[in-house]
């Protein structure tokens, strides 16, 4: 069975067509500037010569009949027939209370979808528009929405409210959500597996550190409390969202730099975290240069994101009553071997023993710790494209379709 997985951004769609059967990636790519003049649609076929167009495609149902096309052609193409295609598995940012597992679309499911918009203005519309473009062009090929909230939807309570207005939950739904679900379920069962323990015997905390960065706490799959919260704004420094603050900064920025509240919300989404604090670059090997040639507010912005993960790592061993394995990934955290290092070295209370050489790995799975460190830390390389794919494939099994 074949599974084409689809991540559409407002004016981008990126996809991978996976084989189920040897779970191998038959094809990737990505359009960009989808509704701007010359698109660029960058097709890599696994085996073969990657292709390169630039083309006007003015919304996401051009861009994917161009997709197909490609999957289909005979130079670039990986499949004889799009009924080679089996299933479709959609990325979807939010999925609010309404889903807290991925969902076969039916006329339902895409409206629940529509209903989460007013809480991801920005992503789930995308995300809707490359369901629609599917219905049109393939309409009797299922797909499936594979929520980045949905795992976050384990957590009680607790860990999701507010201490605000009870009545702001009620009204608008304003509580922790969570994001990057995907990521961080891949990474502990992915973990579960490496280790060889049984998921429902371990206790978790994945550090998803990237351009966006979200820390889990999570014990047995079920997820305790997570950094990202009602947005992806919350939590850990990144490279353009500033984390976590005291929110009586809003207001008094907003006052004194006469700011509405779109151009407050650009400062702290936009201009803060790493670029931010440095004034140089939103790019952790930016930081990490200017920092070793001696640049203070490199040094500064560096210390300041690598202290918030530390931070987070101590809150969620308390969550979690103990710990059994700490594991990075994402660009920074599956390849900065210095932000690993400053990092873990700060984790001796914890029991944690940094094996330095085995922390010389980049992008592959490995453990990091000595074999004498009571807690073991991992680099686990993430692939949210496959739990999609995987999730699809099974629902669409479960159904019998
Ligand atoms: P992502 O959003 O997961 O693609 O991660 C992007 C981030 O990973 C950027 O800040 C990159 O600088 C960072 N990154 C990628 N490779 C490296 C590396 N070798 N060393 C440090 N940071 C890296």
């Amino acid at each position: 069975m074949n599974v084409l997985v689809l991540n559409s951004g407002s004016s981008s769609l990126k996809y991978q067509l996976f084989n189920m059967k040897t779970e191998d990636v038959l094809a990737k790519g990505l359009v960009e500037r989808i509704g701007l003049d010359k698109s660029v649609i960058t097709h890599k076929p696994t085996g073969k010569a990657k292709k390169e167009l630039t083309q006007d495609l003015n919304n996401h149902k051009e861009a994917l009949k161009i997709v197909l096309n490609l999957l289909v052609d005979k130079e670039a193409g990986v499949i004889s027939s799009m009924d080679e295609i089996n299933a479709v598995g959609h990325r979807v940012v939010h999925g609010a209370e309404e889903f807290s597992e991925s969902a076969l679309v039916t006329d339902e499911v895409y409206k629940a979808i529509e209903k989460c918009e007013v809480l991801a203005p920005l992503h789930n519309p995308a995300n809707k528009m490359g369901i629609s473009a599917c219905s049109e062009i393939m309409p009797n090929t299922p797909q499936v929405a594979v929520f980045d909230t949905a795992f976050h939807q384990t957590m009680d309570a607790t860990s999701y409210l507010y201490a605000i207005p009870y009545k702001y939950y009620e009204k608008y739904g304003v509580r922790r959500y969570g994001f990057h679900g995907t990521s961080h379920k891949y990474v502990f069962y992915k973990t579960a597996e490496f280790l060889g323990k049984k998921p429902e015997d371990l206790k978790v905390i994945t550090c998803h550190i990237g351009n966006g960065a979200s820390i889990t706490a999570i014990d047995g799959g079920k997820v305790v409390d997570t950094s990202m919260g009602f947005t992806p704004l919350e939590g850990l420094v990144m490279g353009t969202r500033c984390g976590d603050l005291d929110p009586a900064i809003l207001p008094f920025l907003m006052n004194n730099e006469d700011l509405t509240a779109k151009e407050m919300d650009k400062v702290l989404n936009k201009e803060s975290g790493l670029v931010g604090l440095s004034g140089i670059s939103s790019d952790m090997r930016d930081i990490l240069k200017a920092a070793a040639e001696g640049d203070e507010k490199a040094n500064n912005a560096l210390n300041v994101y690598t202290y918030r993960v530390l931070k987070y790592i101590g809150a969620y061993t308390a969550a979690l009553n103990g710990v059994d394995a700490v594991v990075f990934t994402a660009g920074i955290g599956e390849n900065s071997v210095p932000v690993r290092k400053k990092i873990v070295e700060k984790l001796g209370w914890l029991g944690v023993q940094l094996d330095e050489e085995a922390n010389k790995v980049m992008g592959e799975e490995k453990i990091i710790s000595t074999t004498d460190s009571k807690v073991k830390v991992l680099v686990m390389p993430t692939d949210e494209e496959y739990m999609i794919a995987k999730d699809t494939y099974e629902i669409v099994k479960k159904h019998n379709i």
